[in-house]
């Protein structure tokens, strides 16, 4: 039976990244994936600022325009009414997953890992530390990294539950006729456009992925608010509807077993504000591939979480801090109050951007709103009482 060092199942932004790292490392790597790549994944493909950073560090991948489009332009929206725009922001850029997960999956391959895309896993011996695959192979491991996606059957044979129902999301996405955008085309963001969620949509050349999504025990009809959503934006209504739980703040605090660590969605590493998930996942598979070759390197493969768990503490202190601010953002009994903030606050505006050009971190942004809160909530009250006395 092949043994590898390390076995990365999944191969994509998480265990691509794994890959590569672990590949700089000198380990040996096996990296399986039940597609073959390309593949078609459900996604954004709104690569922030921060993850644009991962990319260089870990790839040696720079913003090539073939792959990328720059948008430097957000328009925001409320049940249809706009909340106003921002023009000249930092930059975010807006990719198809079909061509970028192949283009970093090339990329581990070229590194040196054993490619084992296109098969699928029959059985998961964590106990005996090898994975039989549905072609018969088996192959042993020193250390295992779950890159696997929200549906993880790592998280599953570690925990029960590849992720926690009640605090899981859900999105539905479609690709709509390209409107011709230029580079001065605005994203569109549409709060509310689902319940404790948000509706996109992205320019593109090829077309424009629209999509919305927000808590899934929220959204019994989330179909429902993509029709509207779509009647809304006048387009998309014939176009094929297909949809995806994500992680939207039930991320593993304990990302793994000794020798077995979670990347990813598969560990929950989310944003549950703006749903960004690719910086995070690419992170956090280095983190995990760099926390195997060192306990391997010491001896101890059985101390790799022990190793990983520290680092990733940063990335669960954001989602974190996140989900305490989310209310602010989604509950709705403050759309009133959050609207009409938004509104008329270029600060706020500005702060909502940053986040999702990742320039802003959410531990400080946290403690800017609480400061922020009060005299924003003062101002709305009488904002309010000015127009119901008039
Ligand atoms: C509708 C939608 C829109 C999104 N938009 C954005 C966005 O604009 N920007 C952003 O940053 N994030 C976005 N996200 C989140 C982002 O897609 C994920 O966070 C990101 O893909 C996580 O990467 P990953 O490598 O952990 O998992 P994935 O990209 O899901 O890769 C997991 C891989 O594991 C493989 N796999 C799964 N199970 C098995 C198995 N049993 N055996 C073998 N292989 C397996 C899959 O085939 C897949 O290739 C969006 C998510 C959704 C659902």
């Amino acid at each position: 039976m092949p043994h590898f060092d390390l076995v990365i199942l999944g191969a994509g932004p998480a265990g691509a990244s794994a890959a590569v790292t672990a590949r700089k490392k000198g380990l040996s790597v096996a990296l399986i994936d039940k597609a073959r790549f390309p593949r078609p994944k459900l996604c954004g493909g709104l690569i922030t600022g921060r993850c644009a950073t991962h990319l260089r560090d870990v790839f040696n991948l720079d913003i090539d325009p073939q792959l990328f489009e720059t948008r430097r332009n957000f328009e925001f929206f409320m049940d249809g009414k706009p909340l106003g725009r921002l023009d000249g922001v930092p930059p975010t850029h807006l990719t198809m997953r079909w061509d970028f997960d192949q283009l970093l999956v090339s990329k581990a391959l070229a590194a040196g890992a054993a490619d084992y895309t296109g098969q699928r896993v029959e059985t998961l011996d964590l106990e005996a530390n090898r994975i039989i695959l549905q072609s018969g192979e088996t192959l042993g491991y020193t250390c295992l990294i779950g890159a696997d996606g929200v549906q993880s059957i790592v998280a599953r044979a570690l925990f029960g539950d590849p992720f926690d129902k009640s605090r899981v999301g859900f999105a539905l996405e479609i690709e709509a006729p390209s409107q011709t955008p230029t580079p001065d085309t605005p994203i569109r963001i549409d709060f509310a456009a689902a319940d404790w969620g948000y509706g996109w949509s992205f320019p593109k050349r090829g077309s424009t992925t629209i999509g919305l999504g927000g808590l899934h025990d929220k959204n019994p009809d989330m179909k429902g608010h993509l029709a509207r959503y779509l009647d809304t934006l006048h387009t998309g209504q014939d176009a094929r509807v297909k949809g995806h739980f994500l992680p939207f703040g039930g991320y593993r605090s304990v990302p793994g077993r000794t020798n077995v660590l979670l990347a990813g969605d598969a560990a929950g590493f989310v944003d549950p504000i703006t749903g960004e998930g690719i910086g995070h996942a690419i992170q956090s598979g280095a983190l995990a591939a760099t926390a195997a070759a060192d306990a391997i390197a010491a001896g101890r493969p059985d101390t790799a979480l022990a190793l990983y768990r520290p680092k990733t503490r940063p990335i669960r202190t954001a989602l974190r801090s996140a989900r305490l601010l989310r209310p602010v953002i989604f509950s709705p009994a403050l759309k009133p109050f959050f609207a009409s903030t938004f509104r008329a606050s270029r600060t706020l505006k500005r702060d909502y951007m940053h986040l999702l050009s990742g320039d802003a971190e959410y531990p400080q942004l946290l403690a800017r709103t609480a400061l922020r809160l009060p005299r924003a909530a003062l101002r709305w009250a009488l904002r309010r009482k000015r127009s119901v006395s008039r």
